[in-house]
């Protein structure tokens, strides 16, 4: 059955002339789903009641069901943990930070990419998130908070370059003005480092921020930590990243988790500096989020603090990211993967 909710407006169009529906039908409807939120055709009370059965029986509507909520005591960010239609699970976190609210969202149920420190990808990748699906999780995190969502990473569980069609086709909807209308320069899409997505990104007339997930500032180093590193090497990541900077204008933000021992010393900060220095970027700094007794465990906070005054010194822009919601299993990836066990 077609998923109405992963239609474009324009593809609505087309869908409510097939059915004999003049074309501000599908408008109505299409604010009805993006931007009243509704969960059902039932709810959309200027529609004919013959034309909401009519799509009932036509069209699939999907929406999530909240399995469980995990309320951070210390800053009040929310993990939610949200099944599919078809059983799969996924996480959406909520968080409040002064300059508004902010949700970092799944792109896909698991992931295929492998990385060594993440909870994500530890069974491998079931399927990928529909348009529909993305929106769902920004949708009901709405509705469930009553506050407006002002930014979108997409930063949760999945690889979302490696579900690219389905990605772009979401940012297109997130930000029309006939959904939420929420701004491209609000968005962030985060890559362990797909480089011909990366550059296919470059060109799509966007204004989203691109985070790549660096972790390393050496091809061997990165190979030990992200599988992907063995595909695509340092010096190609960073070609596309100016590329993407070139095409949009755009800054880029490196992610780089700190993990004690492996790649938080002095040595390895004045590497990543005189790698990505002459770049316009912001460097992220995350003290890793241990997912396994004893494994990756962060660096105490000095060390942090360092790290992030030797790349300073090299003139970039650096922030450590605070570490909300330690409390719920704030690596991603985590919740889903304790209720898939049980
Ligand atoms: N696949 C994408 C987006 C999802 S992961 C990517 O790799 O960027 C989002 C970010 O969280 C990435 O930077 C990822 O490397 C990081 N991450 C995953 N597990 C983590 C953990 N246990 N501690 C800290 N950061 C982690």
């Amino acid at each position: 059955m077609q998923d109405i909710k992963s239609l474009t407006l324009e593809e609505l169009k087309q869908e409510m002339g097939r059915l004999g529906e003049p074309s501000f039908r599908a408008k109505q409807m299409y604010q009805w789903m993006h931007q009243k939120l509704a969960r059902g055709f039932g709810e959309m009370t200027n529609l004919s009641v013959h034309l909401r059965e009519k799509c009932a029986r036509e069209y699939g509507f999907t929406a999530l069901e909240p399995v469980q909520v995990q309320q951070s005591a210390k800053d009040g960010t929310t993990k939610y943990l949200f099944a599919l239609s078809d059983g799969n699970l996924i996480e959406t976190v909520w968080m409040k930070y002064k300059h508004g609210n902010s949700v970092c969202i799944s792109s896909q149920a698991g992931c295929r990419m492998g990385c060594a420190f993440c909870a994500s990808t530890k069974n491998g990748l079931s399927r990928n998130l529909s348009p529909a699906e993305m929106l769902d999780q920004i949708y009901a995190v709405t509705l469930l908070t009553g506050e407006r969502v002002s930014n979108v990473v997409v930063m949760g569980i999945g690889e979302p370059l490696d579900n690219y069609g389905n990605l772009i086709k979401f940012i297109k909807m997130l930000t029309d003005d006939n959904g939420l209308h929420i701004s491209q320069r609000s968005v962030t899409v985060s890559t362990c480092g797909l480089v011909p997505g990366m550059r296919r990104l470059a060109e799509e007339g966007l204004q989203v921020t691109l985070a790549l997930s660096l972790h390393a500032a050496e091809d061997e180093k990165r190979k030990e930590l992200m599988p992907v590193a063995n595909k695509y090497p340092i010096a190609e990541l960073l070609e596309a990243c100016a590329y993407y900077f070139e095409k949009t204008g755009r800054r880029i933000t490196f992610e780089y988790a700190l993990i004690a021992g492996v790649n938080d010393g002095k040595e390895e900060a004045v590497k990543l500096g005189r790698l990505i220095g002459s770049l316009n970027c912001h460097v992220n700094l995350i003290p890793v989020n241990p997912i396994e007794q004893g494994k990756f465990t962060p660096p105490e906070g000095a060390f942090a603090v360092a790290f992030k005054n030797k790349l300073e010194k090299n003139g970039i822009n650096v922030t450590i990211r605070r570490e909300m919601g330690r409390d719920i299993d704030g690596a991603c990836g985590q919740l889903r993967g304790r209720a898939s066990r049980r």
